[in-house]
């Protein structure tokens, strides 16, 4: 019987219809969906290509990861971030803020899932060196940290990258989980924590870390990681450490069946206490129109899912 299930702690509903289940190898997709490109703009020897570095890391004068504009930002730092309203119906601003690109490995013939450990830490680290620095700018409120990877993810490139769009609005995704948190004594996620740890969701675990696979996933294989301690940013070395330990163990299964996919960091707002975690969502199904009246179907349950994670399936 398909179950509808409630998110956490957000007016957030899933249909789980599992009935229609497929194995996780049927949810296999085809690969290479983008062409290489002859001419990649985030590959060595063609930095030219870039805007303006904006920094990068080096061994032996050789940049193995690099942080530049997005030539076709989706906000600027032309005008300025004030929202205006003309009447009651219409109220807008410019798209005012900085839209960054990190281009992970110099090396193209690597995704996200084939780097090392150390190498996502590093990845965060410079996330969290971004987030910072952006932090600080005028007409910016929030740097929001996200990764496309493969063409039904939205990328059009394939050399492996993350992004950071930084504007003036806090996401509205993490203005709800703000808001629903709130309406609890303590951190809710805190408590989350706990029962996942011992619930049939739970994936991966080390010393820091958790990933388990929420109880209302909107998308099939849908994974989410967090520091086990309270903690609002990406926090300390061992925090980061072992969230990318995790992230990868979960990307490795993903690559087992070629997943397009998207993660979100979630960091608190400044003022704000908001439990920071990632989250991992699959793409590897196409929300139809009942989608969008706000109703996800989940063909897919997380259960399953993680034993998929788990290697039992
Ligand atoms: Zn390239
Ligand atoms: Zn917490």
């Amino acid at each position: 019987m398909p179950e509808l299930r409630k998110d956490y702690i957000l007016n957030r509903w899933v249909i789980i219809a599992s009935e229609r289940a497929q194995r996780p190898d049927q949810f296999k997709q085809e690969l290479p969906t983008i062409k290489k490109q002859d001419n990649c703009p985030f590959c060595p020897g063609n930095e030219h290509l870039t805007p303006n570095e904006i920094s990068r890391r080096e061994k032996n004068g050789k940049w193995y990861l690099r942080v530049i504009p997005n030539k076709f930002a989706a906000v600027t730092s032309e005008g300025n971030g004030i929202i205006q309203t003309h009447n009651q119906f219409y109220t807008f601003g410019n798209a005012f803020g900085k839209h960054e690109i990190i281009v992970e490995t110099a090396d193209k013939t690597k995704q996200l899932w084939d780097l090392s450990a150390e190498q996502v830490t590093e990845l965060f680290e410079v996330y969290n060196e971004r987030i910072t620095s952006l932090w600080k700018e005028k007409g910016i409120n929030y740097a929001q940290v996200f990764k496309n990877h493969d063409k039904a993810a939205g990328t059009s490139i394939m050399h492996s990258h993350s992004q950071i769009i930084a504007y003036d609005l806090v996401p509205q995704a993490v203005q709800d989980e703000v808001a629903a948190s709130k309406k609890f004594p303590s951190c809710p996620y805190c408590d989350i924590i706990l029962k996942e740890k011992n619930s049939a969701r739970r994936c991966f675990e080390n010393k820091n870390c958790i990933a388990f696979t929420p109880y209302a996933s909107r998308f099939p294989f849908e994974i989410w990681i967090f520091p086990k301690k309270h903690s609002t940013t990406l926090d300390t070395t061992e925090n980061m450490k072992d969230l990318a330990e995790l992230l990868l163990q979960a990307l490795k299964k993903l690559k087992t069946i070629h997943a397009p996919y998207n993660y979100m960091l979630h960091y608190s707002p400044f003022q704000e206490n908001l439990h920071c975690h990632i989250e991992v969502l699959p793409r590897l199904t196409t929300w139809a129109g009942f989608e969008y009246s706000g109703t996800i179907i989940n063909p897919v349950s997380p259960e399953d899912a993680a034993k998929f994670y788990r290697g039992e399936k």
